[in-house]
C-alpha cells in the first residue's frame, strides 16, 4: 500500500505522524471518507468543497490548494490500483508542543489512505438494518459544529458502545431539544406519505454527500423531498426509512427501538432510490487511469 504523507509516497511501516501532532494529542484535525467507483473518484470536489470549509471553520490552513489535494488525492488512487475502495483523507493541525495552543503548530500534515470498506453485512442491504436510539445526544451546534468533519469524534465513539450493548447496527442521536439528528456515522432519512424527509443540518448533522446526491437523485426521480424537525414519533410511524453514507452508501432500516418501520421490510421508495444511487455512482466521478 502506497500511502500519501506530506509530498511523499510511503509504505504503511513508513506513514508515521509524531507524537507531538495535535491531531493526536487533543483531535485537532478534519477528515474526508470518499469512494472510488468504477475506477472513478466518487463527488471528489464535494468532499474537498466539505473540507476546506470544516479548516476555514476551525481556521486550519491546509498546505495544498483544492486543485494540489485534488491532483494527490487521484494519484494516490491510481498507485493503489483499486478500481473500487474507500479513501481516507486527514489533515491534522500538525506538531506542536504539549499545550493546546493551535498557534504552536507551524506545518499541518496531510495524508492518504486509499483502501476498501464494508461496514455492514451485505444482508442488511436486502432485509433491513435495525437501529436504537442512543442517550449520547450530538454535540451542540453552540460547541462543537456536527458540520466540521473533525478528528474529535469521541461523542460518535460514545454513542457507538451503546450501540454495541445492542443487538443494533447503528444508533439514531438526538440533539440536546431531543429532535432527531442523524445516526452516528451517517445521515438519516425517512419516508413519510410519498415525501422524502431529512433533518436540515442546523438540528446537528454533517451535510453528507451521500445525503446531498440521494436528495439530488430523489427530486429528480420526481419525489418531493423535504429537510423537516423530525421527531421520534415521526420515525416510529414513518412508512420507510434509510441512512447514507459514504462507507454506508444507502442501508434500509426496517427497525427502530423495537419498533418496525412500515410493514418491516425495506420500502419501494428506498429500494429505488438505492438502485438509482448505485447506477448513479458507476458512471459519475473523477476518472482515476
Ligand atoms: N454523519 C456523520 C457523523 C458521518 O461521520 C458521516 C460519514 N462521513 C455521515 C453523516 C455521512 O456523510 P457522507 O455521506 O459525506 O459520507
Amino acid at each position: 500500500m502506497e500511502i500519501y504523507l506530506d509530498g511523499q509516497f510511503v509504505s504503511e511501516d513508513d506513514a508515521k505522524i509524531s507524537i507531538f501532532d495535535h491531531g493526536l494529542l487533543y483531535g485537532d484535525g478534519i477528515f474526508e471518507g470518499i469512494r472510488i467507483y468504477n475506477g472513478a473518484i466518487f463527488k471528489l470536489d464535494e468532499h474537498l468543497d466539505r473540507l476546506y470549509g470544516g479548516a476555514k471553520a476551525i481556521m486550519l490552513a491546509v498546505p495544498l490548494d483544492h486543485d494540489e489535494l485534488k491532483a494527490a488525492i487521484v494519484e494516490t488512487a491510481r498507485r493503489s490500483g483499486l478500481a473500487d475502495g474507500y479513501m481516507r483523507l486527514v489533515v491534522t493541525r500538525g506538531k506542536g508542543d504539549l499545550g493546546l495552543n493551535p498557534i504552536k503548530c507551524p506545518k499541518p500534515s496531510i495524508f492518504i489512505i486509499a483502501s476498501t470498506i464494508s461496514i455492514y453485512p451485505e444482508e442488511v442491504y436486502r432485509h433491513g438494518m435495525k437501529i436504537v436510539t442512543v442517550s449520547t445526544r450530538r454535540n451542540l451546534l453552540e460547541a462543537l459544529n456536527p458540520r466540521v468533519k473533525s478528528l474529535n469524534y469521541l461523542n460518535n465513539v460514545l454513542a457507538t458502545l451503546e450501540v454495541n450493548r445492542t443487538d443494533a447496527q447503528e444508533g439514531l442521536m438526538l440533539n440536546a431539544d431531543g429532535y432527531v439528528t442523524e445516526c452516528i456515522v451517517d445521515n438519516f432519512f425517512l419516508v413519510d406519505a410519498g415525501t422524502v424527509v431529512t433533518p436540515p443540518t442546523s438540528m446537528g448533522a454533517l451535510k453528507g454527500v451521500t445525503r446531498d446526491t440521494v436528495m439530488d437523485l430523489a427530486r429528480e426521480a420526481g419525489y418531493p423531498v423535504e429537510e423537516r424537525i423530525i421527531t421520534l414519533h415521526d420515525v416510529y410511524v414513518a412508512d420507510e426509512a434509510f441512512l447514507t453514507g459514504t462507507a454506508a452508501e444507502i442501508a434500509p432500516i426496517t427497525i427502530v427501538d423495537e419498533r418496525h418501520i412500515g410493514n418491516g421490510e425495506p420500502g419501494p421508495i428506498t429500494t429505488d432510490l438505492m438502485a438509482k444511487f448505485h447506477a448513479y455512482a458507476q458512471t459519475n466521478g473523477t476518472p482515476v487511469g
